[in-house]
């Protein structure tokens, strides 16, 4: 399971998003922005929608852009709620109730399913 923050590049909303490592490594995994509901490709292993296999990394690199992977880029309440018990910890500026590892806690997650009805 990864997790993934980005800012918009169209309305300059920051949302997180949970996705399956099987998915970005292997498969073709789009994103909604929240604010705008665009969607973002973050990696497309299937070649859906580029010639090549590609992920955020190559998209972002065209751009002159570059993703950071560094934990301490990312801010607590940017990690969605159901993720916070998850990885909380992880976070510098997470709450102390979230720095201790909870061992009920499983860390496999479906990834989202963006297209649920409203
Ligand atoms: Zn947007």
């Amino acid at each position: 399971m990864l997790m993934l923050a980005f800012t918009c590049s169209r309305c300059e909303t920051r949302s997180s998003h949970a996705i399956s490592k099987q998915a970005y490594t292997g498969g073709t995994v789009l994103v909604q922005c929240p604010g705008c509901k665009n969607r973002h490709l973050i990696a497309d292993h299937l070649k859906i929608f580029e010639s090549k296999s590609i992920t955020i990394e190559d998209i972002m690199a065209a751009k002159g852009e570059s993703v950071s992977s560094d934990l301490n880029d990312l801010q607590f309440e940017e990690i969605p709620d159901k993720l916070k018990g998850l990885i909380g910890h992880h976070v510098k500026d997470a709450p102390a109730e979230f720095h201790k590892e909870d061992p009920n806690v499983s860390p496999q997650l479906e990834a989202p399913k963006n297209d649920e009805k409203k």
